[in-house]
């Protein structure tokens, strides 16, 4: 099994959450190539759950990996660089399905004891696969409901052979924020006839600030970023919209509640103090990834007892991931994986090393048969 042409063909067909259907179809290809009677294969919407039956199960284990691309056009100038215009892998998730694929091949070449589920899960970057995934399998299938759950995310800032996690928090509780604003607009030299939702968003912009200085306990800890900001539309008229895009993230769901109870007290304030309509969408909403201790504290064992391997104590990270609501569900454990690259996760020119593909199925494949 060639994991390099793998990771290069999945590379060329970046999909959005939920329209990954060139990946699916490439996915059920390739496992269908290596199927016996040991592995069956099961659709959920665009993403794919194999299931290898185990020599003496006792229970099941899970692993999963994320599947979707991003909107990001590439400039890595690669020869197999996307073939979809304006689409990238530039989180990884090419080399994450490589490694999981290599993984399975080994199980169903030579099963373990227990049961393996694979989950191959879409909409990791939104609008969210793990939690109707995992509604599905609890509703539907309990028979594919592993009993833990593991996955992996590539580290462009750690070079190959280094893994790095945590016990408990991992990750942080996310929300996407979009703020949308509506006023009156008008000729620039009558402001009085208007509503200038340009100035009611620079003063919310400035409000939000305080929500972390001011409503935040310092030792605890939280993100409020607004990365996009759009008002108006020509320089001599008032704006009548404006927008602002943004994300928030907190180290406990009660924080992630307090903080939006305060941007949904400090809109109402904006409403009545710039005479204005204001909407607030939280799009997709992520929970924290919670490592188990015990699976946290003997993989880090078993990972520095590995050759090849480099084991390391992470902290935990303003990041999301909405493997979250399986580590929510079920005892998990999730781990960052070297891949040495200069530019970083959603970088249009992340170049994650392949040579990861050499050891890591080996090495996640014998941690599977020691757990
Ligand atoms: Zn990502
Ligand atoms: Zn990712």
């Amino acid at each position: 099994m060639d994991l390099i042409q793998i990771r290069r063909d999945l590379h060329k067909i970046p999909e959005l959450g939920f329209q990954e259907v060139k990946t699916q179809h490439y996915l059920k290809k390739v496992i269908s190539d290596m199927a016996t009677d040991r592995v069956q294969l099961t659709e959920w919407r665009t993403g794919l759950v194999a299931i290898v039956t185990g020599t003496a199960p006792k229970r099941t284990l899970g692993w999963r990996t994320d599947i979707d691309g991003l909107p990001i056009q590439e400039a890595t100038g690669l020869p197999f660089a996307s073939q979809h215009e304006g689409f990238m892998h530039a989180c990884g998730h090419d080399v994450h399905m490589s490694i999981a694929l290599g993984l399975l091949a080994k199980l169903i070449e030579q099963p373990i004891k227990d049961d393996v589920v694979m989950i191959f899960q879409p909409a990791e970057e939104g609008p969210g696969g793990a939690e109707p995934l995992l509604a599905w399998l609890e509703q539907q299938r309990p028979d594919l409901l592993p009993d833990q759950m593991f996955a992996l995310h590539i580290a462009p800032e750690l070079p190959v052979g280094t893994v790095a996690t945590k016990p408990g928090l991992l990750f942080a509780n996310t929300s996407e924020l979009f703020i949308d604003l509506r006023g009156k607009g008008g000729h620039a030299a009558f402001p009085h006839q208007t509503r200038d939702m340009a100035v009611a968003a620079a003063a919310l912009l400035m409000q939000l600030q305080t929500i972390v200085s001011r409503n935040v306990d310092p030792m605890d800890s939280a993100v409020l970023t607004v990365g996009k900001m759009t008002a108006g539309t020509v320089q001599n008229i008032i704006a009548e919209n404006a927008r602002l895009e943004g994300t928030i993230r907190t180290l406990t769901p009660e924080s992630m509640k307090r903080v939006k109870k305060r941007i949904e007290s400090l809109c109402r304030s904006i409403e009545e103090g710039y005479e204005c309509n204001v909407a607030i969408d939280y799009g997709a909403s992520y929970r924290q990834v919670d490592n188990d201790t015990e699976l946290a504290e003997s993989f880090l064992e078993y990972a520095s007892q590995y050759p090849e391997v480099t084991a390391i104590r992470s902290e935990a990270a303003m990041t999301g991931e909405d493997f979250g609501y399986f580590t929510g569900r079920l005892p998990g454990l999730m781990f960052w994986a070297g891949v040495g690259s200069p530019f970083g996760l959603h970088h249009a020119k992340l170049v994650p090393d392949e040579t990861i593909l050499d050891f890591m199925p080996d090495f996640l494949y014998n941690y599977f048969k020691a757990l």
